[in-house]
């Protein structure tokens, strides 16, 4: 071998090294993602991370159903006993703590069912109706008027939303409470008003949340839910747009359209910042099809995944 010989010999040498170096160290950086990825996974299947946010809209239809065959849920009758009975299995068997708020207006007993996962006080107070109207005054039927109204959607649908958080929220999520309103729905009948229980809530329970979200009729399988007017325009535009983000654009939808009387206003009228998640394009609403068949899981699910997401996004 000459100088030269050894030069280009030492050179070809020189290169490979190179390169195999340069091998390792890329073959080493590919690895590097999956060992991390790895180690975030261990995180998440640790204990306390262990229970799956996934909203169930099957499991949130099968208790619309449960709910309706409890019968009517009207204050005072065995249908309302049942469901107070079972909200509140469903809710300890998921590990809340329940406290009943009891009262009495016009004359009549109140029970507010509050659901907390401990004694911090609420940053955020989602809400729904579960008792029924006494009377179908909206059927197209006059003789069935006085009859009651079954509550698949007006009633039976905000309460498996909220069910169905109460098993699928994580218990490190900012303090929530979950309010099961009690005689909601006997307005314009004599010796009664709408929203009675949210009003005793409001009136005997001092709390000052962040935000109150109340979810009332979002089960139709048709689901439309418009920007509710009176509702808080910065917590409204928070879930709206969580809703886009989800997909779920063609549900919630960006334009405002009624004015509506419901368990958020006694909040709004304390100062508490509060939205009404409705859906008041029902064509059975207040009569006697208001019946489970109305309803999809599809639609449920929407509304709980939105609301679980914008839950889970809040900081606490
Ligand atoms: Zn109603």
């Amino acid at each position: 071998m000459n100088k030269r010989n050894v030069t280009i010999y030492l050179t070809i040498i020189g290169l490979l090294l190179i390169l195999t170096l340069s091998l390792y160290a890329v073959s080493f950086a590919d690895r590097e993602p999956a060992v991390s990825l790895a180690a975030a996974t261990n995180v998440l299947a640790t204990p306390t991370k262990a229970k799956p946010a996934s909203f169930d809209g099957s499991r949130a239809l099968a208790d619309v159903q449960t709910q309706v065959d409890f019968g009517p849920r009207i204050v005072g009758t065995a249908g309302h006993a049942k469901i107070r009975e079972w909200i509140r299995a469903e809710l300890e068997s998921a590990n809340w703590l329940v406290e009943v708020q009891q009262t009495e207006r016009m004359g009549h007993p109140i029970f507010n069912i509050i659901a907390k996962r401990n004694t911090e006080s609420p940053q955020i107070i989602l809400g729904a109706h579960y008792d029924t109207r006494m009377y179908a005054d909206h059927d197209p039927t006059p003789g069935i008027q006085a009859m009651p109204v079954p509550g698949a959607n007006d009633g039976a649908s905000g309460v498996a939303v909220l069910l169905e958080l109460a098993r699928t929220l994580p218990e490190d999520s900012v303090p929530t409470w979950l309010v099961f309103f009690d005689a909601e729905d006997n307005g314009n009948i004599a010796g009664w008003d709408w929203i009675l229980g949210s009003r005793a809530f409001v009136e005997e329970i001092p709390v000052q949340p962040k935000a109150v979200v109340i979810v009332d009729m979002i089960g139709d399988a048709d689901l439309n839910i418009y920007l509710e007017m009176n509702s808080n325009k910065e917590i409204r535009a928070e879930i709206w747009s969580t809703a886009a983000s989800l997909g779920y654009g063609d549900k919630f939808i960006n334009e405002e359209k009624f004015s509506i009387l419901d368990d958020h206003t006694p909040f709004l009228e304390k100062g508490i910042p509060a939205v009404d998640i409705i859906d008041f394009d029902y064509p059975h609403y207040h009569t006697t099809q208001d019946t489970p068949d109305k309803v999809s899981a599809g639609s449920l699910k929407a509304v709980g995944d939105t609301l679980l997401k914008w839950i889970v996004g809040h900081p606490r």
